[in-house]
């Protein structure tokens, strides 16, 4: 399995309706982590980093309401979508009227295709390259679909780390990434690696880009990690 498969947390305290979500979102392609509540939330948004995030409004305890404003108070989760699921549609007008920050809100009993189309719609937006879709930075071209990357017209050979590496830049040209961030998301947050590895790999990755002429286009950010750009 693939280090960027996006990853979905899924939040619902039913039992039944949890595994339902995760059947059908593991059969899209998705990792899953399942809390039965907003406790059990607030620990996996930490240590799985998903994607994205399905809601339930209604959890013994802490609300769904008061976790997704935990998420979207945090400078380290306020990006990551939350779908909002609810009972009634007076209810999403009320949880819309408390401004939670909640990207999208489905109402139950919800269609599973129509929520997945909607997880599907928000990773698009937050995950660019983990959605399978054409990246572009400068003169570079990243294909997450077949893979393939050129620049200035072309192709260059990457390694599959390499790959990874240059679709996360991609999806947030600008951003600063510390090796500890880079070994998270490419690869894997179960599997242990040296930071100094990363470096290794950013060489190999700066060698391919360049291999054919260029600048090079990623930044080394002393003290902080990488940028693109
Ligand atoms: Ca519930």
């Amino acid at each position: 399995m693939a280090a960027d498969q996006p990853t979905v947390l899924v939040v619902e305290d039913e039992a039944a309706q949890r595994e339902v979500l995760r059947y059908n979102l593991e059969a899209e392609g998705f990792r899953v982590a399942a809390a039965a509540n907003g406790e059990e939330a607030l620990v996996l948004m930490d240590e799985e980093a998903p994607d994205v995030v399905v809601l339930d409004w209604m959890l013994p305890n802490l609300s769904g309401i008061e976790v997704c404003r935990q998420f979207k108070t945090k400078n380290e989760t306020r990006a990551v979508p939350v779908i909002m699921l609810s009972a009634r549609s007076e209810e999403v007008d009320r949880v819309r009227g408390l401004e939670t920050g909640a990207d999208d809100y489905v109402i139950k009993p919800y269609s599973v295709r129509e929520l997945m189309a909607r997880v599907k719609a928000q990773l698009r937006r937050a995950r660019p390259a983990a959605a399978g879709l054409r990246l572009e930075y400068s003169d570079i071209t990243l294909d997450a679909e077949t893979h393939r990357v050129m620049r200035d017209g072309q192709e260059l050979k990457l390694g599959p780390t390499e790959f990874r590496l240059l679709s996360t830049f991609m999806e947030k040209p600008g951003r600063v990434w510390s090796r500890e961030q880079l070994l998270d998301r490419v690869w894997g947050r179960d599997i242990y690696v040296d930071t100094r590895t990363v470096d290794v790999h950013i060489g190999r990755l700066r060698k391919a880009l360049g291999v054919h002429g260029g600048d090079d286009p990623l930044r080394t950010v002393r003290g902080a990690g990488y940028a693109l750009g």
